[in-house]
C-alpha cells in the first residue's frame, strides 16, 4: 500500500530513516516516496489496461513539479484547474493534448492561455462559460475541444465539503440544461467541438456505487444525445477514489476497474480518469517535532511545529491521520493526547486523543501519515508562517523538492511604500 515502515524501531520511507530527513531538514517536512508514487498510478493503469484510458493526474492533490514530473514521465496526463496549474504543467512540458482543464470560474485571461496552449479538453461547468470559451476560440481562429461536466445528482457519501455532484452543488451542469447545451445552443457555439462528457462525483469516496450510478447516467445521456446528432467520443469519470486514511476499507483499483470497464463495454468512448488522492495521499507524511509536552488538568498536548496551515485537513474537514513516532520508544506505557500546533485557533489540531507513548518528549519527532494529498497544496501562510519544505525520497537517496519558505520570501511581494 505505501512504503513508509517501521523497521528496527525507527520509521522509514523506503530505505532512508524519517529521523535522519528531519535531522537534516528541520520540520515541518512533507517527505513523500516516489516508489508509492508509480505504484498507486501503475496500479491503476494495469487493472485499466484493457482500455487503455488517459490517466490525468489531478494536480491539485499535490502540485509539486518534481511530483507532477515523476508522473508526467511515466505517461500521465494532468488535470487542472487554474492558470497556476496551466504554468506549473507547462513547466514541465506536459504535453498539452493530455491536460484537461476543470472549474467553475475560469477568467478570460486563463481560458485564452489554454487555447493557446492547446489543452485537450476545458470541462465547462456553466452555460456562461461555454458561451465565452466559444467567444475566446473565435477571436483566436481556434476550434476548442471541451466537455461538459454534468452534475449527475448522485449521492457521494462522502464528506460534505467534498461532495460535487448533488444538485445543491455548485459544481456541473444539469442533465436538463446540458440537452439543451446539445439540441439548442450547440448550432450557435461554431467554434467548440463538444465531444465529450465529464462526471466528478466527489473526493475520498470508498464504495464503487456512487461512481456505477453516475457513469450510468452519463452513458445513458450520451447515448441519447449521440442519436440525437451529437458526436460525443470521450468521456471523463473524474478523481474520487478514497484511501486509506484509518479504518477505511476503500474499493482497490481493481475493484473500481471491474465495475467501470463493463458499463463502457461496446460503447466507443475514449476513457478519462482524474485520480489525485489515490496516487499520492498515501505517498507522503508530515514530520513534525514536538516543541513542549503541556500537561492541564483535564489533558495533554503535544505542541508542535506544524500546525493547520502546513496540514488543514483535520481542522478543516474533521479528517483523520494517524500519529506515529518516527523512532520507537522502548516502554511502551501509553497516554491519551491532543497534537497541535502553534496558531492562535482552538481549531488548530493534527490530531485528537490519540493514544501515544507517554514517554515522548520535547524534540521528538512525529509523522502525521497520508499527508500526501491536499497537504502541502492547501497550505498557507496564516500567522506568517513559512511554508514547510518537501522531500522526494527514492530508493536510498532523497532530495529536498521544495527548500522551505524563508522570512524574506514570507514578505518580498508586499509594497512597504514610505513606510
Ligand atoms: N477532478 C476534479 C474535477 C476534481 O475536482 C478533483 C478533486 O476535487 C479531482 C479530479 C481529484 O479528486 P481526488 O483527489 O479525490 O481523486
Amino acid at each position: 500500500m505505501h512504503d513508509f515502515k517501521m523497521k528496527n524501531n525507527r520509521l522509514f520511507c523506503e530505505q532512508v530513516s524519517l529521523d535522519a530527513i528531519a535531522r537534516k531538514v528541520g520540520s515541518p517536512v512533507f517527505v513523500y516516496s516516489k516508489k508509492t508514487i508509480l505504484d498507486h498510478f501503475n496500479k491503476l493503469k494495469k487493472a485499466f489496461k484493457d482500455i487503455d484510458p488517459l490517466i490525468c493526474y489531478s494536480m491539485k492533490a499535490n502540485s509539486n513539479l518534481s511530483i507532477c514530473k515523476i508522473l508526467k514521465d511515466a505517461g500521465a496526463g494532468i488535470d487542472i484547474v487554474s492558470g497556476g496549474e496551466l504554468y506549473r504543467a507547462q513547466a514541465i512540458k506536459v504535453q498539452a493534448d493530455k491536460i484537461v482543464y476543470a472549474s467553475v470560474g475560469k477568467t478570460p485571461e486563463e481560458i485564452e492561455a489554454a487555447i493557446k496552449a492547446g489543452i485537450l479538453f476545458f470541462n465547462v461547468e456553466s452555460v456562461a462559460e461555454l458561451k465565452l470559451i466559444n467567444a475566446i476560440a473565435r477571436s483566436l481562429g481556434e476550434k476548442q475541444k471541451v466537455a461538459i461536466r454534468v452534475n449527475p445528482d448522485v449521492a457521494a457519501k462522502t464528506h460534505k465539503y467534498i461532495t460535487t455532484a448533488k444538485k445543491q452543488n455548485k459544481f456541473g451542469i444539469d442533465v436538463k440544461t446540458t440537452k439543451e447545451i446539445f439540441f439548442k445552443l450547440r448550432k450557435s457555439l461554431n467554434n467548440l467541438e463538444i465531444c465529450c462528457i465529464h462526471l466528478h462525483i466527489g473526493s475520498q469516496i470508498e464504495h464503487v456505487t456512487p461512481f456505477i450510478q453516475a457513469l450510468k447516467k452519463g452513458v445513458k445521456l450520451i447515448e441519447l444525445l449521440n442519436k440525437n446528432g451529437a458526436n460525443i467520443t470521450h468521456i471523463n469519470i473524474g478523481g474520487g477514489l478514497g484511501i486509506i486514511y484509518d479504518k477505511e476499507k476503500p474499493q482497490t483499483a481493481s475493484d473500481y476497474a471491474k465495475a467501470i470497464i463493463p458499463i463502457l463495454a461496446d460503447k466507443n468512448l475514449k476513457l478519462i480518469l482524474e485520480p489525485g488522492r489515490f496516487i499520492v495521499g498515501n505517498a507522503g507524511v508530515l514530520l513534525t517535532k514536538i516543541i513542549y509536552v503541556k500537561d492541564t488538568s483535564v489533558k495533554r498536548f503535544y505542541i508542535v511545529d506544524a500546525a493547520m496551515n502546513d496540514l488543514i485537513r483535520p481542522s478543516f474537514y474533521e479528517a483523520f491521520h494517524g500519529v506515529i513516532p518516527v523512532i520507537a520508544k522502548k516502554k511502551i506505557k501509553l497516554k491519551k493526547a491532543d497534537i497541535v500546533g502553534p496558531i492562535c485557533e482552538s481549531g488548530d489540531f493534527l490530531a485528537k486523543q490519540r493514544l501515544l507513548p507517554a514517554s515522548l518528549s520535547q524534540d521528538d519527532i512525529l509523522a502525521v501519515m497520508s499527508a500526501g494529498a491536499y497537504g502541502f497544496s492547501m497550505s498557507s501562510n496564516y500567522n506568517s508562517r513559512r511554508r514547510a519544505a518537501e522531500v522526494l525520497v527514492d530508493g536510498k537517496t532523497f532530495e529536498i523538492i521544495r527548500k522551505r519558505e524563508t522570512y524574506g520570501e514570507l514578505i518580498k511581494n508586499e509594497i512597504t511604500g514610505k513606510l
